[in-house]
């Protein structure tokens, strides 16, 4: 099977700052560091290191042509990412001595989806495939609602939050993605409870706590706890579990295993630092999970 990604690609620019900057401060960073990131990038190198096979519709600016090589590299299928007249998406994102981080981003050539392009992917698609979205592009609930009618499961991280959008969308699910804040914030807006949620399968991660898989039918709760591990970057865990759970799921794992194989992998990526290229391979899930 083939898990198609409609996703962010962005580049990640990172500043060590002795504090985060005030209102009208202008702050001299003591360290630098570029990499491949935005949630869609993420969520398609988490899904092609756990072995499936990935091809990631997305656009970059003329200045993203390294991302998309980047990408490649991974062994991500790029044939469907477009060169577009706007600049790439962009996280400036300032860490201080603490850890503690603020993040400015710029949507730039993520919001330039395309709708032929698109259909032009999916034209590979087959009954029971995987598209991935998350809410960093345009265009997904007209990719959700296609996908729905060719059959493919459709799994939405819903972050960053929009209730409109993750409302919009919610017909066409098969797995909504939340954290728990995300989740507070539906609930709230919806003025229901994730039990009742009109949508198959719905994810809940918790961080340091685990995560909940609900499925609507059953109203069943498989619960998988988080590793023991220390933490020192926890950018682009939700991304990692996401792959991850997606590829389990691909490849027709149990559903248990599957959360746990994307639990194992989290973990690790939080003990490391970074995103893209802080996301584990499943070799090294499989020797953590030994
Ligand atoms: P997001 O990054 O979207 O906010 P979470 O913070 O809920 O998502 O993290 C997603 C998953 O990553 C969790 O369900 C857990 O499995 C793993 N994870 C996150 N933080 C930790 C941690 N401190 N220790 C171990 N696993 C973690």
């Amino acid at each position: 099977m083939t898990i198609f990604n409609l996703g962010s690609i962005n580049a990640d620019y990172f500043y060590d700052v002795p504090h985060l900057p005030k209102p009208g401060e202008t702050l001299a960073a003591t360290g630098f560091r570029k990499g491949l990131g935005g949630k869609g990038a993420n969520q398609s190198v988490a899904a092609v290191r756990a072995g499936s096979a990935v091809v990631h519709i997305g656009s970059v600016g003329k200045d993203g042509r390294w991302a998309v090589e980047r990408i490649k590299e991974f062994g991500v299928d790029v044939a469907n990412i477009a060169i577009v007249e706007v600049p790439t998406g962009h996280a400036i994102i300032n860490i201080d001595k603490h850890a503690e981080n603020a993040i400015v981003i710029f949507q730039g050539a993520n919001a330039e989806q395309d709708k032929g392009r698109i259909l032009q992917a999916l034209n590979g698609a087959k009954h029971g495939d995987i598209l991935l979205l998350q809410n960093e592009t345009s265009l997904q609930c007209f990719t959700a609602a296609k996908a729905a009618e060719l059959g493919m499961r459709v799994f939405y991280s819903a972050a960053p939050f929009s209730v409109e959008k993750t409302r919009e969308i919610l017909p066409f699910l098969s797995v909504l993605a939340l954290n728990e804040i995300e989740a507070e914030q539906l609930c709230a807006e919806l003025e229901t409870n994730l039990e009742d949620f009109p949508v198959s399968n719905v994810l809940v991660t918790k961080g340091g706590e685990g995560s909940e898989w609900r499925t609507h039918a059953t109203g069943g709760i498989v619960k998988t706890r988080a590793f023991d591990v220390s933490a020192v970057d926890t950018t682009g865990a939700g991304d990692t579990f996401a792959g991850y759970l997606a590829a389990g799921l691909d490849q027709e794992m149990e559903i248990r295993e599957a959360l746990k194989l994307a639990s194992a992998a989290a973990a690790i990526k939080v003990t490391r630092h970074g995103t893209a290229d802080a996301i584990p391979r499943r070799g090294d899930v499989e020797k953590f999970l030994a």
